[in-house]
């Protein structure tokens, strides 16, 4: 199959109008547990010509910046989507509720918007595909509001602010999806 090239991806993204949702410490956003970022200067590069919305689930679901770090304990984001897990925060508070409400307000902005795609942060218990602060045999899970994305049909692209970007694999995403 013919690889898009970025300015083909960027005209089709345009086209559609379909905004790409993104992580946004990989932009620059100082909205990290410690009140840090996490830019991607790739991504940045990037996405000076789509669409985007950037968001945090954290901080949509009303958590402060900065904040404790919290890992989900019995299970990872799609146990705590059913129930089975919980987040607790280095305070020993239970955080669910929030780490919840934040993934599903960043999931009524991707319906919203008629998103389809999200370019999410590696290892976050919130936006990572795979982190390590969960409670699997694996040593790794899903992030709350990744699997969230993921059971509605919205596909992830993880990144890590050091990755080139866009790799083919995005490129291949974008032109699935069109
Ligand atoms: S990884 Fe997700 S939840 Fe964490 S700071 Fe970045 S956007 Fe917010």
């Amino acid at each position: 199959m013919r690889e898009p090239s970025n300015s083909q991806t960027e005209s089709l993204l345009l086209q559609k109008k379909a905004p790409v949702m993104i992580s946004a410490c990989l932009l620059g956003i100082h909205c990290r547990y410690d009140g840090r970022h996490a830019s991607c200067p790739d991504l940045i590069d990037f996405v000076t010509t789509i669409p985007f919305i950037p968001f945090c689930p954290e901080q949509l679901g009303g958590l402060p910046t900065p904040r404790s770090p919290a890992d989900i304990k019995g299970g990872d984001g799609r146990d705590i989507l059913s129930g089975r897990a919980k987040i607790i925060n280095a305070d020993g508070d239970d955080v669910t509720e929030a780490f919840k409400n934040g993934a599903y307000e960043a999931l009524n902005l991707a319906r919203l918007s008629g998103s389809f795609i999200a370019v999410m942060k590696d290892s976050s218990p919130s936006c990572g595909l795979h982190t390590q602060y969960c409670e699997k045999p694996s040593g790794f899970g899903i992030g709350i509001a990744a699997a969230l994305f993921e059971s509605s049909g919205i596909r992830i692209f993880e990144l890590r602010s050091n990755d080139t970007f866009p790799t083919r694999n995005f490129l291949k995403l974008i032109e699935e999806n069109h």
